[in-house]
């Protein structure tokens, strides 16, 4: 087993402590310089001599996306601009972006805990990294990129899109290790297939990194099976830096979230009073070595737990459950909470479904209802009408042991439904 920094990944608990403890009073102190925080600091009366424990980061105040949105980058920015090196920006998945500065000292932290991570999941110099997310902006790219170079892998920065073209380059540069957001992973199959290709017999790959959206344990599981490879949960914000705020090992049971550069907390989203240990609540993260732009208690939004048994791989640094996903993505119908990942979960375990869905909601009449859309597996493309019909009540009849109501299921064909390049869109509400 391969440790980056064993000092840092095996230091005591105690010792982890009391390095965060320092490190949130020095956040505290470089936050006071941001417009942001200096202002709410002068209002509340805190400086960093109010953070004796780690308990008292719950005197600090909880920063939104709505705070971001509502005030330039520049108010968060604790550096003089001069010091800027580089700007991102979220997704947009839930409106407006937020943009995120950073110093070339926060670049070359975020570099190293993405070469920590791919080195705990096995990564080596002698594998080569087909980078399959997006450049630019967007934090996956270049966040991946320059943490396996760094780490010596030989990095084939392919982007987004244009299926036949990745394949290519998977066979050409005999590509070992992929970075690939699920639900593309899960297209490109139809594509491989669809090409009378068997990923696991014709092409070289050993491991996938998979996030920036929220997949299933079975997809997971389906993803290896097919490509034959190990594929490791990836989970991080723009806000965070980007990927690589927490990452599996390779017992693959939770995310270590790298807690010498990140105070995690969970709190409850409506009370935001801690939640008890291994209970789901929201994930508020607070930056530990950020320079450029601190951010103090940040609401990601996106539930998980905590898995309180330490991990055999010896990291002392707690992991996370796997993201159920954002509370807003939480769908309520007739009186029920339903995640899309539950539907998923469903929909991924069963051998006749292709690699994509999507959730439609209507109302008829004063009622709402749900149409769970999915591709069918390429066997089923020669079943009969009356067959596929049977599947359909199969997957009705298990998805409502799962989330309590039955869907209507539509068994559509292989790659019939639309799909685009990032994250995928997993609800269409026509209510
Ligand atoms: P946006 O918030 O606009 O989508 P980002 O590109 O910063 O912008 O995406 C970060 C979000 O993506 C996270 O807050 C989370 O909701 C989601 N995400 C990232 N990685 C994972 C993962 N491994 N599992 C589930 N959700 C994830
Ligand atoms: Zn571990």
């Amino acid at each position: 087993m391969a440790f980056w920094e064993p000092e840092i990944e095996q230091m005591g608990r105690g010792d982890l402590e009391a390095l965060q403890l320092k490190r949130l009073q020095e956040t505290v102190g470089r936050a006071a310089k941001a417009p942001h925080y200096q202002r709410i600091f002068q209002q509340t009366g805190i400086s960093p001599d109010s953070i004796r424990s780690l308990e008292d980061i719950r005197r600090l105040p909880l920063t939104s996306k709505d705070d971001l949105r509502a005030e330039q980058p520049s108010d968060f920015l604790a550096l003089p601009q001069a010091d800027v090196v580089r700007l991102h920006a979220s997704s947009g998945t839930t409106g407006k972006p937020t943009a995120v500065l950073h110093s070339q000292a926060d670049l070359d932290a975020w570099t190293n805990l993405v070469a920590r991570s791919l080195c705990m999941v096995g990564m080596t110099r002698d594998d080569v990294f087909q980078n399959m997310i997006g450049y630019g902006l967007f934090t996956g790219g270049l966040g991946l990129h320059y943490g396996a170079e760094k780490l010596g892998a030989t990095v084939i920065p392919a982007g987004v899109g244009n299926s036949r073209r990745q394949i290519n380059l998977m066979q050409q540069f005999h590509t070992t290790a992929l970075h690939i957001i699920p639900s593309y992973a899960l297209k490109l199959l139809e594509t491989l297939h669809g090409l009378g290709m068997d990923p696991a017999r014709d092409l070289d790959l050993r491991m996938a990194v998979i996030g920036a959206e929220p997949h299933s344990e079975e997809t997971r599981l389906r993803l290896q099976e097919a490509y034959d490879i190990k594929a490791f949960n990836c989970y991080g914000l723009s806000e965070m830096n980007g990927p690589a705020v927490g990452f599996e090992c390779t017992y693959q049971t939770g995310l270590h979230i790298w807690e010498d550069n990140f105070y995690l907390e969970i709190l409850n989203p409506e009370t935001l009073e801690p939640m008890p240990e291994g209970q789901t609540g929201e994930i508020v993260l607070t930056t530990l070595c950020r320079q450029a732009m601190p951010l103090i208690r940040y609401r990601t939004k996106d539930l998980a737990r905590i898995e309180p048994e330490p991990c055999p791989c010896g990291r002392v640094h707690r992991r996370l459950s796997r993201i159920q996903g954002r509370s807003d993505d939480m769908l309520i119908l007739k009186g029920v909470n339903i995640f899309p990942v539950q539907i998923e979960h469903v929909l991924m375990a069963h051998q006749h479904t292709g690699g994509n869905y999507v959730i439609v909601l209507d109302k008829e009449g004063p009622l709402d209802t749900m149409t769970v859309r999915v591709e069918m597996s390429r066997q089923l493309t020669d079943a009969s009408p009356d067959q596929v019909r049977a599947v359909e009540r199969d997957l009705s009849r298990l998805l409502k042991d799962e989330i309590l109501i039955s869907p209507k299921v539509e068994l559509v064909e292989p790659n019939g439904l639309a799909s685009g390049e990032g994250k995928a869109v997993r609800v269409l509400d026509n209510r």
